[in-house]
């Protein structure tokens, strides 16, 4: 029980202030545990009374994040078997005195080891499609072996699209399955602000072992390592260190490393070994899957036809997708009216339909054009020069993306023959964004250029 209570106060510790964690859980234990009924140790009549007021929902939850049954939760004194320490002995004794104190540090750092891990993320409540199965099903390889295959496991993927709680989902259930593993979750930004500071107080050492003892490393947002060289090279080292000991690293970014200016070359290599896993963009089927599942974990009422709505007008990614459902369901409340009743009255207008409704196709393939410095004739004529080429399948790609044309209307919006070539446009598109990031970033340009 006890790695159990360990882990539930490292919950706790997360949710509360220090304060607070500090007066009313140090020193608190589970006394038994029987068909769910758990009765905690804790200090005095006054805590009982304390705990049993304010605490008792999220000791539960705590509990239950790590997969114990709770049917009840209740607060016991402890009593404490240990002798007192007259004055005179304490003198006498100090160097046994600090020694405990020494253990007593030590165990504590134990168990409270800062993951930065937050227990929402799990692998239960991420919802698998095809926008995402394959990084999936490296992330349960992983859980299963972590150091592996898998290492380290790059995971990129535009905003919004769920790298940061894929990743922690990863530690979380890597945790679960064994609570001793250290796991440290960190986003690159406090990475380096930590190694400043590291190196400002002369603590570099502390700096080092910190890193070099974890079995697991989670990096989150690494492309914004720009700029940060000293950084990026005790990185290096430490990534260096780690995969020597097959500790198992972890590594988000919205981008390759060879899309991430003055990244080391060496260093860009090594964080793909094992290839590079990316999360795209979710389908209509995606979205209704993950917003039915949200609709379930918090049991709300909403239409399957307002789901598909939300889903068909939400074009940009899985955060926004959330934010909508939110405002509609909030809305529902407030108003007193079903979700569907809000879409079919007006009162909901998802920002991109309205968005999508004022632009043509002609007004795309002008911007197109015009990005690139061709003509419209240019564009749509036959030209195999590829930049002109290239125009061209993005003024495809963008007209069904964001106008949901047909292959057969999109043909001859830009001039060519039949389908099959549009389809093949698209296609490629879509493969190149996976690994151009100069695209993407043109493709959001072109974006804001029609609807800006
Ligand atoms: P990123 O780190 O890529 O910017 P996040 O991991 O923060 O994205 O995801 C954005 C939001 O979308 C989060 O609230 C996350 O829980 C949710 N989300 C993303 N992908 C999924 C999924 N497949 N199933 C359920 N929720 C998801
Ligand atoms: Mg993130």
């Amino acid at each position: 029980m006890y790695d159990v209570w360990k882990n539930a106060l490292e919950f706790i510790e997360q949710q509360i202030s220090p304060a607070n964690y500090s007066t009313w859980f140090e020193d608190t234990s589970i006394l038994s545990s029987e068909n769910g009924d758990i009765v905690i140790g804790v200090k005095n009549s006054f805590h009982v009374k304390q705990l049993r007021s304010r605490y008792v929902d999220l000791i539960t939850k705590a509990l239950e994040n790590h997969n114990i049954k709770v049917n009840s939760i209740d607060f016991e004194i402890k009593t404490s078997h240990k002798p007192k320490i007259r004055s005179r002995e304490i003198t006498i004794s100090s160097e046994l005195l600090k020694n405990r104190i020494k253990n007593i540090k030590k165990t504590k750092d134990h168990t409270h080891h800062q993951t930065g891990l937050n227990s929402k993320y799990t692998l239960e409540n991420f919802v698998i499609g095809s926008n995402n199965d394959l990084a999936v099903s490296a992330a349960k390889s992983i859980i299963d072996a972590p150091g592996t295959r898998f290492n380290p496991f790059f995971l990129y993927g535009g905003p919004g699209l769920g790298k940061t709680h894929l990743v922690q989902a990863i530690g979380n259930a890597l945790l679960n399955k064994n609570p001793d593993l250290k796991i440290l979750y960190t986003p690159i930004s406090d990475f380096y602000s930590d190694f400043i500071d590291s190196v400002k107080l002369g603590k570099g050492k502390d700096f080092n072992l910190k890193f070099r003892k974890l079995d697991c490393l989670i990096i989150d947002d690494f492309q914004f390592i720009v700029g940060k060289e000293k950084s990026q090279e005790e990185f290096f080292n430490i990534f260096n260190d780690l995969y020597q000991l097959n500790k198992q690293i972890i590594i988000t970014s919205d981008r390759l490393p060879s899309q991430i200016k003055s990244v080391d070359e060496r260093l860009a290599s090594r964080l793909t070994w094992a290839g590079a896993f990316d999360l795209q963009l979710p389908k209509f089927e995606d979205k209704c899957a993950i917003l039915r599942a949200k609709a379930e974990a918090i049991s709300a009422e909403i239409e399957p036809e307002a789901i598909e709505y939300i889903a068909e007008n939400v074009n940009t990614n899985i955060r926004d997708l959330e934010g909508e459902f939110s405002t509609i369901l909030l809305m529902s409340e407030v108003r007193g009216l079903t979700p569907l009743e809000l879409i079919n009255n007006g009162s909901i207008s998802v920002n991109k339909t309205s968005r999508l409704k004022k632009v043509t196709p002609k007004q795309i393939v002008e911007k197109v054009a015009k990005y690139y410095n061709l003509t419209i004739k240019e564009m749509c004529g036959k030209s195999r020069v590829t930049h002109i080429k290239t125009a061209r399948q993005i003024t495809m790609f963008l007209l069904s993306k964001e106008l949901s044309l047909s292959t057969n209307k999109i043909a001859a919006e830009v001039g060519v023959k039949d389908h099959t070539t549009v389809m093949h446009g698209i296609k490629k598109i879509e493969n190149d964004l996976k690994l151009n990031f100069t695209l993407r970033d043109q493709i959001e340009e072109i974006k804001e250029k029609i609807y800006g």
